[in-house]
C-alpha cells in the first residue's frame, strides 16, 4: 500500500501554524464574557492595547483579515464609490469579489513593481468629480507586506507621501497589514510609525504571529462606530472570544521579534538551492514569502511532497514557499535539501 510520507515541512501558508502549548495554556487561562455585550475582558484588552500601539482612537477584533479589509471599506466608502489598490492586492485577487458584492464599490487598479503602489499610477487613478458618469475614489488602500510581491515591505516614505496624496484629495486610506509585523521586524519602523500615515490600519494573529484565529482593524472612533456595525452585520460579532483573544495577546508578547529568524529562514533555504538547474528567483523575499520558478510547478510539487514537503502552485512555472514558527533550521534544510532533488525529478 502506498503511504504518504511524514511531513517534514509545510511551507504552503504561515496560516498552518499550530498554537504552541503556552499559547494554549494561554488560552485556558483567559477570562472571558459576552464579546457583544462588550463584557469580554481578554478581547477588551486586546483591542486597547492594539489601539495604542497603532495610535489609533480604537481597534474591533475580527475573525479573519478579510473581514477586516471588508469593515475597512464599509466604513470608509459609499456604495457606487470607487477605491484603488493594487492590481495585485488580497482584496482586489482573493476575497470574492466581496468589494463588489457586498460593499457596492468599484475597485480600480493601479500598479507598481512587487505589490507596492506608485504615487504616480494611484494619482492617475484618482477620479474626483461632479460629472454623474463617473465613480469618484473615496479609498485607497495598500497592502505591507505584498503577499503576490514576494513580501516586500513598503518603504516608510511611500506610505508618508500616500498619505500625504489621499490627505489634500480628502480621501481615505487603509493599510492592509496582514503581515504588518513582517514588515516591522526587517524595516525596524513601529507599528505607529506606518499607522501614522493611514486612517485605518488592519492585521493578522493568524499567520506569522501564530494565532489560531483572528485579525484586527484600528481607526479614529467614528470610523470604527460604523465598522463595529457592519461587523455585527456580517455575524462578525463573537461572543467568549477572550479565548481567540488571549491567543493574539500571546503572540504580541512572544511571537513578534522571532519573525527574524523565519526571515532568516527564507535566506538560508534559498542560497541553499541557489544556482540548481532550471530553478531561479523572481523577487528579492526580503521576510518570509518565497516566490520559486522552476519549469513546471506542479511538477516539482508532486515531487516535493513525495518528499515530505508542502508549497503552493501559483500556476505556470511559479511556487511559493511560506517560512513561519512551525518551520525550524532542521526543516528550512530538509525542505531546501528536498527541493533540489525535486527539481532534478520534476
Ligand atoms: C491572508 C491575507 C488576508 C486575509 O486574511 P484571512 O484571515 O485569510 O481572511 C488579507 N490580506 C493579505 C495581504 C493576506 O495575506
Amino acid at each position: 500500500m502506498h503511504t504518504e510520507p511524514p511531513i517534514l515541512a509545510d511551507l504552503r501558508s504561515d496560516t498552518v501554524t499550530r498554537p504552541t502549548p503556552a499559547m494554549r495554556e494561554a488560552m485556558h487561562r483567559a477570562p472571558v464574557g459576552d464579546d457583544v455585550f462588550g463584557e469580554d475582558p481578554t478581547v477588551n484588552a486586546l483591542e486597547e492595547r492594539v489601539a495604542a500601539m497603532l495610535g489609533k482612537e480604537r481597534a474591533l477584533f475580527v475573525p479573519s483579515g478579510t473581514m477586516a479589509n471588508l469593515l475597512a471599506t464599509l466604513s470608509q466608502t459609499r456604495p457606487g464609490e470607487s477605491v484603488i489598490l493594487h492590481e495585485d492586492s488580497h482584496p482586489f485577487r482573493y476575497e470574492s469579489g466581496n468589494l463588489a458584492m457586498v460593499a457596492g464599490v468599484l475597485a480600480r487598479t493601479a500598479g507598481g513593481p512587487l505589490g507596492i503602489l506608485a504615487p504616480d499610477a494611484v494619482k492617475a487613478a484618482i477620479h474626483q468629480t461632479d460629472d454623474p458618469h463617473i465613480s469618484n475614489t473615496t479609498l485607497i488602500a495598500l497592502e505591507n507586506t505584498t503577499n503576490r510581491g514576494g513580501g516586500a515591505v513598503y518603504p516608510l516614505d511611500t506610505v508618508a507621501a500616500m498619505g500625504r496624496l489621499a490627505r489634500e484629495r480628502g480621501i481615505r486610506t487603509h493599510c492592509d497589514g496582514a503581515r504588518l509585523f513582517n514588515a516591522l521586524v526587517a524595516s525596524r519602523h513601529t507599528a505607529a510609525d506606518y499607522a501614522g500615515h493611514v486612517d485605518s490600519v488592519s492585521f493578522c494573529f493568524s499567520k506569522g504571529l501564530g494565532a489560531p484565529v483572528g485579525s484586527i482593524l484600528a481607526s479614529d472612533s467614528g470610523t470604527m462606530a460604523r465598522a463595529y456595525r457592519y461587523r455585527k452585520m456580517l455575524g462578525g460579532g463573537m461572543r467568549q472570544a477572550g479565548v481567540l483573544a488571549a491567543a493574539a495577546m500571546h503572540a504580541l508578547d512572544h511571537h513578534i521579534d522571532r519573525l527574524a529568524e523565519d526571515h532568516a529562514r527564507l535566506q538560508r533555504f534559498r542560497a541553499a538551492v541557489e544556482g540548481t538547474p532550471g530553478v531561479s528567483f523572481p523577487m528579492p523575499s526580503p521576510t518570509n514569502i518565497l516566490y520559486v520558478d522552476v519549469p513546471d510547478a506542479e511538477a516539482t510539487l508532486a515531487a516535493l511532497k513525495a518528499r515530505g514537503v508542502l508549497g503552493l502552485s501559483l500556476g505556470g512555472n511559479r511556487i511559493r514557499l511560506v517560512f513561519h514558527l512551525d518551520v525550524d533550521d532542521a526543516a528550512a534544510d530538509a525542505a531546501a535539501h528536498a527541493f533540489k532533488e525535486a527539481a532534478a525529478a520534476g
